[in-house]
């Protein structure tokens, strides 16, 4: 797998090269968003790691160029929280995002997690997990123990599960619970979080499935 990792600062990108390689990634590195988009409609990378703030051609730039022929993944990496919605929007269509500063550790998990979702394989995801939905009868199944779920829970972690790691606000989660377009106050998004966390947690209560964001919303991670 091919990673490009375009990020103007060099100590960022030698760390990130040197965490990556270990996981068995072949990395190219471009220091220059000029550069980088134009080496990336030649060469087809696995996985575009995307810094947003770059000489010559922003992040941004790059990312709606690139989407115009191609599905490659793009992680957006950036400081600025306020841009997350545009990004993950299908104006600029990345797949996921960063926020900095982050630990190379993160990186290498979000990398892996993007690229096993994008690989059209969702039954490797969910042995991984241990956690097993059933859609037909609301239950969940975890490590050979089950739980029932009310209609709106089973919805929130079948949206969560299908792309983990992927970091939902309120809106999105409520647009996909409620199909008639009603409006919801975000306390009542969380309460319906908060129960399905704890209902997970009373079957593996040493497991976090679903985590809270700051300041945006929730999403969920494979764990270990
Ligand atoms: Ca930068």
């Amino acid at each position: 797998m091919n990673i490009a990792i375009v990020e103007d600062e060099e100590k960022l990108a030698s760390i990130l090269t040197e965490y990556l390689s270990r996981e068995g990634f072949d990395c190219e590195h471009y220091d220059n968003g000029k550069v980088a988009l134009q080496q990336l409609q030649l060469d087809k990378a696995d996985l575009v790691l995307l810094d947003l703030m770059l000489p010559e051609t922003d992040g941004m730039t790059i990312c709606r160029e690139l989407r115009k022929s191609s599905n490659v993944p793009i992680i957006m990496t950036t400081a600025r929280v306020e841009e997350i919605d545009r990004l993950l929007g299908l104006e600029v269509g990345a797949d996921d995002y960063i926020c900095k500063p982050y630990s190379p550790r993160e990186v290498v998990a979000r990398v892996k997690a993007v690229l096993r979702r994008t690989s059209e394989n969702p039954q490797q995801e969910q042995a991984t997990t241990g956690l097993q939905l059933d859609t037909d009868t609301a239950k969940v199944h975890i490590n050979g123990k089950e739980g029932s779920l009310t209609a709106v829970e089973l919805e929130l972690l079948k949206t969560m599960m299908a792309t983990p790691g992927r970091i939902y606000n309120r809106t999105q989660l409520m647009n996909r619970i409620y199909k008639d377009n009603r409006v919801v106050s975000d306390r009542t998004i969380d309460s319906h979080v908060k129960k399905l966390r704890q209902k997970l947690q009373s079957l593996v209560p040493e497991t976090e499935y679903i985590h809270s964001v700051y300041g945006i919303g929730y999403k969920y991670e494979i764990p270990g």
